[in-house]
């Protein structure tokens, strides 16, 4: 892990923010990729209202939550002050929660399975809001973590399209721990390229510049941010 996961707490986040930025766009002129191409979601989830609202002002347009539940305690009133603050759903979705996500979210990255597929499509339909899709591919094929097997992936995204009426425009992954990233996210980027998919939603605080170098079009980090979450 680099030094990126431990911030120092004397710190602002924003301040924070503007240093990984910066790390990204050396990552991508590294790559030989647009910096502009990628794009930094600041991940709240547990932090206040209180905590993000500086981090706003300063700023910040994009976060992301992991709870439909807990982003509606906090993130209604603070999108009524900014409005185009851009919030991104990147936790696991039940069908239950399904129309408060869709009328919440800007962005949702873990479309996983047929059921919620569907469930999305009706709410999209009911609602006439038009969030943005991505679908969670489980790289590392593990039990326990949501998403699509790779070996699925392609006839999903097509059935998202085909039966479902829904624009995909990327796919997600958390690759598992103990393991090294760089296969995860080569492996999303080889789907999403077959897929004619451009967005690459991979890379956390411990491996963005990685996930970068690899092809990531939004990176989702938090504690490199907010701090320790407890
Ligand atoms: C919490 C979370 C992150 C941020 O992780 P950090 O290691 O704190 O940067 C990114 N993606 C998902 C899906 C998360 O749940």
């Amino acid at each position: 892990m680099n030094n990126t996961a431990k911030p120092d707490m004397e710190v602002t986040p924003t301040k924070r923010i503007a240093a990984i930025q910066e790390k990204i766009k050396a990552a991508a002129e590294r790559a030989g990729r647009d910096a502009g191409e990628v794009k930094l979601i600041a991940v709240s989830k547990v932090f206040t209202a209180d905590h993000i609202a500086p981090v706003i002002a300063a700023g910040q347009r994009m976060f992301g939550e992991n709870r439909v539940q807990e982003a509606l305690g906090k993130w209604p009133e603070l999108k009524e002050r900014t409005p185009d603050v851009e919030l991104h759903l990147i936790g696991p979705l039940q069908s239950n929660k399904a129309r408060d996500a869709v009328e919440l979210f800007d962005v949702i990255h873990t479309i996983d399975r047929p059921k919620i597929a569907r469930t999305i499509a009706g709410e999209i339909e009911r609602t006439g809001r038009n969030p943005r899709l991505l679908v969670q591919v489980n790289t590392g094929e593990e039990e326990q973590k949501a998403g699509m097997l790779p070996a699925d992936t392609d006839e999903f995204v097509r059935q998202c399209r085909n039966e479902f009426g829904l624009t995909i425009e990327g796919l997600m992954c958390i690759p598992p721990v103990d393991e090294e990233p760089s296969l995860h996210f080569a492996l999303l980027n080889k789907l999403a390229a077959r897929n004619g998919l451009r967005e690459l939603s991979m890379g956390m605080s411990a491996d963005y510049e990685n996930a970068v170098a690899l092809g990531a079009t939004y990176v989702r980090v938090g504690t490199a941010i907010f701090g320790q979450r407890g």
